[in-house]
């Protein structure tokens, strides 16, 4: 029988290149999607391949809803088959407040990480549905404790749209449970990634770190493995959960 498939979004770096590798461990044939680092996403691929796992990377761009399709159709002729979705790739602008955050930013960081995340979840029920066919699924949001925060003063664009995939998970799960999909999300606290880097803030991780009540950042293999977990048979009674994986940061 063929390996479970488990679709990873922004597996290149950070949260998905762990989830991406773990995964693999597990026994999944990983597809790792990236946006523009085919470098980064080639070399989480030769990594697993070379531990004697299967994976592919393929680009997107999720905030294209004609690089999903053709990513799904790809996945489609090679595997066959979709197990898992992780819905984890994701971006933040610089720190800036809301008077001057333009139309663009606004718009991009919903595509990104709201809408591209929704249409990921739209072709994966479309395929893992009993009711279509399918064998049952598990799709796992990544959110972000700022969902709960807000970050003022920082992003709460990013913040709000953290705040849509909760809601968005747990909606969807309700939505589907009677196609044997499970939908849960992780919300991380401050992980040490690039992503505060590309918000230009690369001291934040050391910064902050500090004061969260473990005293330190989180990484991404403490991210990656709640995500399996909640991939797994082992949370088969869990739907429309979200996890924090944030040291106890809460407000
Ligand atoms: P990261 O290190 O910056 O990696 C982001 C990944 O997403 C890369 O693989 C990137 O690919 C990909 N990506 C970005 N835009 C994309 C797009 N439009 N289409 C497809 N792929 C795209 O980020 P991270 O810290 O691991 O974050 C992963 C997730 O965790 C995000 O949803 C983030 O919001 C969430 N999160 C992170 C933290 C944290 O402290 N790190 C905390 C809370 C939540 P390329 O390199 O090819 O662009």
């Amino acid at each position: 029988m063929s390996a479970p498939v488990m679709l990873v979004t922004g597996g290149s770096r950070g949260i998905g290149a762990a989830t991406a590798r773990l995964a693999a461990e597990c026994g999944y044939h990983v597809v790792v999607n990236y946006m523009s680092d085919a470098a980064a996403a080639e070399f989480v691929v030769g990594d697993i391949i070379a531990d004697g796992g299967k994976a592919y990377a393929v680009r997107a761009d999720i905030s294209d809803e004609n690089a999903i399709l053709a990513m799904y159709d790809e996945l489609d002729g090679r595997l066959g088959r979709l197990d898992v979705l992780v819905n984890n790739a994701g971006i933040v602008d610089e720190v800036a407040r809301l008077e001057d955050m333009s139309a663009e930013r606004l718009h991009r960081m919903f595509d990104v990480n709201v809408i591209g995340s929704m249409l990921c979840a739209r072709e994966a029920v479309s395929r893992m549905s009993v009711n279509h066919g399918g064998r049952g699924g598990a799709i796992v949001n990544v959110s972000s404790a700022s969902a709960r925060i807000g970050s003022p003063a920082q992003y709460i664009d990013y913040a709000a749209a953290k705040g849509a995939i909760d809601t968005f998970t747990m909606a969807l799960a309700k939505e589907v449970v009677a196609d044997r999909i499970r939908v849960n999300a992780v919300r991380p606290g401050i992980i040490d990634t690039d992503i505060h880097a590309s918000g230009g803030d690369p001291d934040r991780v050391a910064r902050v770190g500090a004061s969260l009540p473990m005293g330190r950042a989180g990484t991404a293999d403490e991210v990656a493995r709640a995500i399996l977990w909640l991939a797994s048979d082992a949370a088969s009674y869990t739907t429309g959960a979200v996890v924090d994986v944030s040291g106890g940061r809460a407000i």
